[in-house]
């Protein structure tokens, strides 16, 4: 899978926030945006997944070259591109197994109809389940969650483990991984990271959208781009994730005669 991003502009509520992104990511590649708060680091995930705030200007989103500004939300997802957000929403009332079961099905039977496949007839809730189990063992999740409402009372650690499932579930071809370190334990980031770099491989790609260095302790970024006041103001590799941890924004600024 491919997604390419070129000289794409979006604005909200009449403000330009995103002023000419270039990017290609591919599957078997991992790719970390860093930028200080308000760089508009959620704006582009935002806009890459269709949320309707968000207005494009000029440039364009091509997935395996397709126009994806033209594809609905969930036909986006169904093509493989999947969103881990900052704030996970809670549903009471319904489980989380079952809530899985069914996003999984409606998903793979999507994916089917994608590749004009026949579709495929539910899979055996035996099977689910196990693979389910599977993903929660390797997840270091306690089984009982299988039972308990979605992410009712879950803590931000155990939030995340249930999105890192979801995502093992649905086996995207690239993901999205919004500041989804903000805020948590080393213990729960280390999970993260394990189910990114489980997944990893000529199938799948993952986009670490992060403000700290932290996460990339864990999972080694490809590329690494710095986006400041909308724009990809320089990209590197592992190095320049060093490099920032050393010197601050503040050099970037510097280095790239950002004005405030
Ligand atoms: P980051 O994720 O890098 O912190 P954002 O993409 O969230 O940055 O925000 C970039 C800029 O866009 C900020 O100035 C923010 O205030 C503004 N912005 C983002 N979303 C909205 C919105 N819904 N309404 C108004 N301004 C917004
Ligand atoms: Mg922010
Ligand atoms: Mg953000």
């Amino acid at each position: 899978m491919k997604l390419e991003v070129k000289d794409l502009h979006a604005r909200v509520e009449d403000k330009e926030i995103l002023k000419g992104i270039n990017l290609t990511i591919e599957s078997g590649q991992v790719h970390a945006i860093m930028g200080p708060n308000g760089s508009g680091k959620s704006t582009l995930s935002n806009v890459i997944m269709g949320h309707p705030n968000y207005e494009v200007t000029q440039g364009q989103i091509l997935l395996d070259g397709e126009d994806v500004l033209e594809m609905e939300v969930s036909e986006r997802a169904q093509k493989g591109l999947f969103m881990a957000f900052q704030y996970p929403v809670e549903i009471p009332g319904i489980t989380v197994g079952r809530f899985l079961k069914r996003v999984t099905e409606v998903h793979r039977a999507a994916q089917a109809r994608l590749r004009g496949e026949e579709e495929e007839k539910a899979p055996k809730a035996s099977g689910f389940v196990r693979e389910l189990r599977a993903g929660m063992d390797f997840l270091e999740m306690d089984q009982a969650f299988i039972n308990r409402y979605l992410n009712d009372g879950f803590s931000g650690g155990e939030k995340k483990r249930m999105e890192i499932l979801q995502m093992m579930m649905l086996k995207p071809g690239l993901a999205i991984l919004d500041e989804t370190d903000s805020g948590l334990d080393i213990d729960a980031l280390q999970v993260v990271a394990k189910g990114v770099n489980h997944l990893k491989g000529p199938d799948f790609g993952a986009i670490i959208i992060t403000h700290y260095q932290r996460i990339l302790n864990y999972i080694k970024p490809d590329f690494v781009h710095i986006l400041y006041k909308g724009k990809i103001v320089t990209s590197g590799d592992q190095k320049l994730v060093e490099t920032l941890e050393e010197k601050g924004y503040d050099w970037i600024k510097k280095q790239y005669g950002i004005q405030e």
